[in-house]
């Protein structure tokens, strides 16, 4: 072994849901089957090469000032970054430095074990129980901070405001997160807790429900003293972690709460019908408040399923890890593109009972 070896930062990386270049029904990224709002069409067009000359606002104060008033928060309570991974990889380094470990769901989403592994963060996995809830009473260990989704990725199971309370109050010593990729879909946002928790980050992103995951925008939401020692961080990696184009196209889908709105119904429409569809054939959904569905089939091999799906073109997520080897995460697409997936599912399963009897 070469000596440089040893002092090489080795981690075992994320592994991102492939995204063809080919076209394909896509329902394995969680992605918006919607374009933005008519808005950010407008500005990507209006847009003038010349600002890209310029490096872009290092304090991104348009978009923090547009969030801060739809939120009804200060802007020194609004922190933005490149998606929200970039926002939460932040609060890892930021908030999670202690000896003790930081806790999180053992099914979650995936990058919390990688950024722990990046910054050396020792961390414990809270089983979720036997319906694939988060259990509160779990989280009142000895602990360095913690952070799950809510909904929780990939069951899309959503935990009352009441049990989210429940665990920020019992870890008033640490710095809780709630990852609120899909609370838009879903129900009721932990915002309303920071003026009572000093310890609570909230982090929403504007690529699932504000249809902008190429954009690359995320927040967080917090008091301004939690903010302050995050734009510490920010600005001791780089400064313009925000491009000119997502300055930009951010406030304008912000500022389109009627399309915003619209869309979230069309997707939640599309969500409830599938999951009937699906449980029709024989599929078992959990009851997923996101903008996808978690389902497994007890007569039909998950990965055989996903297998062929994709040789049909049709991309949805199986992890194949322990607990969930027999489940799929689907996408809600259109309901175009969810008639394809059943229509294809129903001729599957109809063929593969068929050869089982023969
Ligand atoms: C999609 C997702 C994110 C990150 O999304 P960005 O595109 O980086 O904003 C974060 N957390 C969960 C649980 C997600 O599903």
């Amino acid at each position: 072994m070469k000596e440089f070896e040893k002092n090489i930062r080795k981690v075992e990386p994320y592994v991102p849901g492939e995204q063809p270049q080919q076209k394909v029904i896509k329902l394995n990224t969680n992605e918006n089957p919607y374009p933005p709002a008519p808005g950010v069409k407008r500005m990507l067009k209006e847009m003038e090469a010349d600002r890209m000359r310029l490096y872009p606002d290092p304090t991104a104060g348009e978009l923090v000032k547009t969030l801060a008033d739809y939120y009804m928060v200060d802007e020194d309570q609004v922190f933005v970054g490149v998606g929200s991974d970039d926002v939460l990889s932040m609060c890892f380094l930021t908030f999670f430095n202690s000896e003790k470990p930081v806790l999180f769901p053992d099914i979650t989403y995936s990058f919390y074990k990688v950024w722990a592994g990046l910054y050396r963060i020792p961390y414990e996995l809270c089983r979720l129980d036997g319906d694939f809830r988060i259990v509160k009473e779990d989280y009142r260990r000895d602990n360095g901070g913690i952070i799950f989704p809510n909904p929780n990725a990939p069951t899309g199971l959503y935990m009352e405001l009441k049990d989210v309370e429940d665990i920020i109050d019992h870890n008033r010593d640490v710095i809780v997160i709630v990852d609120e990729a899909y609370i838009d879909f879903a129900g009721k946002s932990a915002l309303e807790l920071i003026p009572k928790y000093d310890n609570l980050i909230v982090v929403q992103t504007f690529s699932k429900a504000r249809s902008m995951a190429g954009m690359r925008i995320g927040y967080a939401i917090s008091n301004s003293r939690l903010i302050r020692y995050l734009n510490d961080a920010k600005y001791s990696f780089n400064s313009y972690t925000m491009n000119q184009a997502a300055l930009m196209c951010g406030p304008e889908a912000v500022r389109d709460k009627a399309y915003f709105e619209e869309g979230i119904r069309k997707i939640i429409r599309t969500r409830e019908w599938a999951k009937k569809e699906l449980q029709r054939l024989g599929f078992s959904c959990l009851d997923s408040k996101a903008n996808f569905i978690f389902a497994a089939h007890p007569k039909h091999d998950a990965k055989e399923i996903f297998e062929a799906l994709k040789s049909e073109g049709i991309y949805v997520r199986y992890w194949g890890s322990e607990r969930i080897e027999q489940y799929m995460r689907i996408t809600v697409g259109t309901k175009e593109e969810m008639t394809v997936l059943l229509e294809f599912l129903e001729k599957y399963l109809t063929a593969a009972e068929e050869s089982a009897k023969s």
